[in-house]
């Protein structure tokens, strides 16, 4: 396994499964609508440019209320915290800035974690429009993406696996 981990995290339907899968190249992994359909997380190996990371998919979880969605989404933060070495934070430019969203950007804020913002769902150009709105979490540069088209998904390899050297996995101490 790879030493680096890079934890995708965000809000039910934003399209962390989506992405997780666009990175492996699995298309046949199954992506459900629904969120909390798995509450566990999924790891991959994940390979670009030579430099390998494991990559996690939070996951879903049941918010049945917004109690629950509340808890959910303070336990993915934690988990995300302690285990990544860089969190990708995903929002969903359908929806614009959801008070989750906000919850969750002040959670992670507090870590010290490389975080990077990435606006899912810029599947044209006309949507770009939607990502400036995202500066508001305070957490940098919004990077566009979609998951689901592809558009823009090497730009986005590039930024995540900047910080990994290239023989990172020398350095393993497992
Ligand atoms: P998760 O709950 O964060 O894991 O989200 P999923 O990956 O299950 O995706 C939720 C929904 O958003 C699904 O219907 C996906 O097909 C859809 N979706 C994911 N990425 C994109 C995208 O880039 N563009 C659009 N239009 N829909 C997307
Ligand atoms: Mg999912």
């Amino acid at each position: 396994m790879s030493n680096y981990i890079i934890a995708i995290i965000g809000r039910p339907n934003v399209g962390k499964s989506t992405l997780f899968n666009r990175i492996l190249g699995v298309r046949a992994a199954i992506v459900h609508d629904e969120p909390g359909v798995t509450r566990d997380r999924h790891y991959a190996e994940a390979e670009w440019a030579g430099k390998t990371f494991t990559l996690v998919d939070t996951g879903g979880f049941l918010p049945n209320s917004e109690d629950e969605m509340e808890a959910a989404i303070r336990e993915q933060a934690k988990v995300a915290i302690v285990e990544a070495d860089e969190i990708i934070f995903l929002v969903d430019a359908e929806n614009g800035v959801t008070s989750a969203d906000e919850e969750l950007a002040a959670i992670i804020r507090k870590s010290q974690k490389p975080i990077v913002l990435v606006v899912n769902k810029i599947d044209s150009e006309k949507r770009e429009s939607s990502v400036g709105e995202f500066f508001q979490l305070g957490l940098g540069e919004p990077i566009p993406i979609s998951a689901l088209g592809g558009r823009r998904i090497g730009d986005f390899l590039d930024i995540i696996t900047e910080k990994i050297s290239s023989n990172a996995n020398e350095n393993a101490d497992e």
